[in-house]
């Protein structure tokens, strides 16, 4: 597993638990509303975290820290984040997982293995639209069957969408939902324009909060409990700023 950033604490990303975050490196999409450009494109230029470093911070805020939140990039790209997590529950520690259901396999002997408390698992569109989004090829049923993992309730979990203006309508909201029937929890996120991947989108508005509300309205025809983040403008997504990681960097 290789750390690109650290956020030492953080009280919003595993309610009700204080956390802190780490931000692994690489990821298998290409988000157009991706905040984290070197994260995803140029690992390399981020200095690693050693990992060592990394668990003598953990030993040190036993007292503070409940849990750990697992972000990217995408952290199952990590062939070794299994014997991570293990030695983060070791140590006392919870662990939450931010994954974009690529890799099913992983996450099921996660949730066999009882290693893992809680997973957010992000949907990007329609599983027609997904490419329009990821803007690389992806392999839709590793997609879906992600879902029906986390749909069978072994472990909490939610389903996480960022909401980006231009590709996301009422029709694909409705497929969303359909898609999703029976799912426990969603969030609608709100886009922030502040970092985009894809150049163009930092020019385009979000949408307005009327239209999350409709968008949130649709859902709860299908799920449980729909709610919306974000709509302060915060970072959101399996994200930090760029700044931020730089300046957590700085701070280990
Ligand atoms: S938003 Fe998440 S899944 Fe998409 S490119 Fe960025 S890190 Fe990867």
């Amino acid at each position: 597993m290789i750390i690109k950033g650290l956020q030492k604490l953080s009280l919003i990303d595993f309610e009700p638990y204080t956390c802190c975050v780490i931000f692994t490196a690489g990821c298998n999409f290409r988000c157009v509303f991706c905040h984290n450009k070197d994260l995803v494109l140029n690992p390399d230029k981020i200095d690693t975290i050693p990992n060592e470093e990394f668990y003598e911070f953990l030993e040190h805020r036993k007292k503070w820290l409940d849990a750990v939140c697992i972000s990217g990039g995408e952290p199952t790209l990590h062939k070794d984040l299994p014997e991570h997590i293990a030695r983060m529950k070791s140590m006392g520690y919870k662990v939450k997982l931010d994954s974009n259901g690529t890799n099913p396999d992983m996450v099921e002997q996660l949730i066999n293995d009882k290693l893992i408390d809680y997973i957010a698992m992000d949907i990007k569109e329609t599983p027609e639209k997904y490419e329009e989004i990821v803007q690389v090829p992806a392999d839709l049923d590793k997609i879906k069957r992600s879902v029906k993992l986390l749909m069978q309730n072994r472990v909490p979990y939610e389903f996480r969408m960022t909401m980006v203006p231009t590709i996301v309508t009422h029709e694909d909201i409705e497929k969303i939902g359909k898609w999703l029937t029976g799912a426990h929890k969603f969030f609608v996120q709100q886009f922030s324009n502040k970092i985009c991947l894809k150049k163009a989108l930092e020019k385009v508005g979000p949408f307005p909060l009327e239209t999350l509300k409709e968008f949130q309205q649709m859902l709860e025809k299908y799920i449980q409990n729909v709610e919306i983040r974000g709509t302060d403008n915060e970072l959101l997504n399996c994200t930090m700023s760029d700044e931020k990681l730089l300046e957590n960097e700085k701070n280990v």
